[in-house]
């Protein structure tokens, strides 16, 4: 008997957060972050596969920010973006959206955060183009264009600096003055929604993910039943150091297990017979064709958890 509704958006919830205590100036600024759920009534004839659904988790962040704060707290949204996209391995372009002529609020805060956006831009020496009028009524923003291998660009990030929610919903700050001032309101996302990411992420890199994020990291495949306590213990040893790792011991040949593996683009095929169980070693097959026979298994540990480590794109043996 209880009554329940979807939620378009973060951004209330975000301010009804900061609401629930009185903030002064050196409280600011008060960055909430979270992975929230929203809903889009799509109709279904545009659903698309992960690209467009209608309950996506955002990556979703409310920055409350005192106007002096603004470029520095920019600056670090930016900075933020570019250490999230170079991990995946991402070219990105920037788009900068200005005031449009049905903007609310003082033309002089707005001219304000444009130039605060662009600042924090030049700082970084990062090449933009402007959408002159393209912002949102209630603030300018940036937004981030990824272009896939696929050569698909996609939009992902944006940084939009909002002047009308803090007023609209009489959010404030206590001032040094001791009075009651408005924070401005940065929204960012950085991945977009989840589902609509991890869509470009399989695009992107073909199937074929980095070690880091492959869902099976490592498959050990025997080249007959008696070899299967070695494969074992392999496994229990990547376990330990919280690889994710698979036996495959059917009794099939060994050329049909590699070429299984190889389709579901698992990076590391291993395979284990009397010379590799007598040796301490494996045989590695990467999904670029090489393979490394004899490798020792220290040896190798070492490599591809320092690979994963490093969130590495591409795997060195
Ligand atoms: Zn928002």
């Amino acid at each position: 008997d209880m009554d329940f509704a979807i939620k378009p958006m973060n951004c209330p919830g975000a301010i009804m957060v900061f609401k629930t205590a009185s903030r002064s100036y050196r409280d600011l600024p008060v960055r909430l972050a979270e992975f929230g759920w929203n809903h889009r009534n799509e109709l279904s004839g545009v659903l698309s596969g992960l690209f467009r659904v209608r309950a996506m988790l955002q990556d979703d962040a409310h920055i409350f920010v005192t106007p002096e704060k603004l470029v520095e707290e920019i600056d670090n949204v930016i900075d933020f973006i570019d250490h999230v996209y170079k991990i995946f391995g991402f070219e990105y372009h920037v788009e900068l959206s200005t005031r449009p002529k049905d903007a609310m609020g003082d033309r002089k805060i707005w001219d304000k955060a444009e130039k605060a956006l662009q600042s924090a831009l030049e700082k970084k020496m990062m090449k933009y183009n402007v959408n002159a009028g393209d912002g949102a009524f209630y603030g300018p923003k940036i937004d981030f264009h990824i272009k896939g291998s696929m050569g698909r660009s996609w939009q992902l990030a944006t940084v939009q600096i909002d002047f009308m929610m803090p007023e609209r919903f009489d959010v404030q700050y206590v001032g040094e003055d001791g009075k009651g001032h408005r924070p401005v309101m940065i929204h960012r996302a950085i991945l977009g929604s989840l589902e609509r990411f991890i869509g470009i992420l399989v695009e992107h890199y073909q199937g074929k993910f980095p070690l880091w994020l492959s869902p099976v990291q490592i498959r050990i495949l025997t080249v007959a039943d008696r070899f299967n306590d070695y494969a074992e213990k392999l496994k229990e040893k990547f376990d330990e150091h919280n690889l994710r790792a698979e036996v495959d011991s059917r009794t099939e040949s060994i050329g049909k297990k590699v070429r299984e593996a190889q389709l579901e683009k698992i990076p590391l095929i291993l395979t284990v017979g009397e010379k590799e169980e007598n040796n301490g070693t494996v045989a590695v097959r990467t999904l670029d064709g090489n393979v490394h026979f004899d490798m020792n298994i220290d040896k190798f540990l070492r490599k591809i958890l320092e690979a994963i480590q490093e969130k590495k794109l591409r795997i060195e043996l």
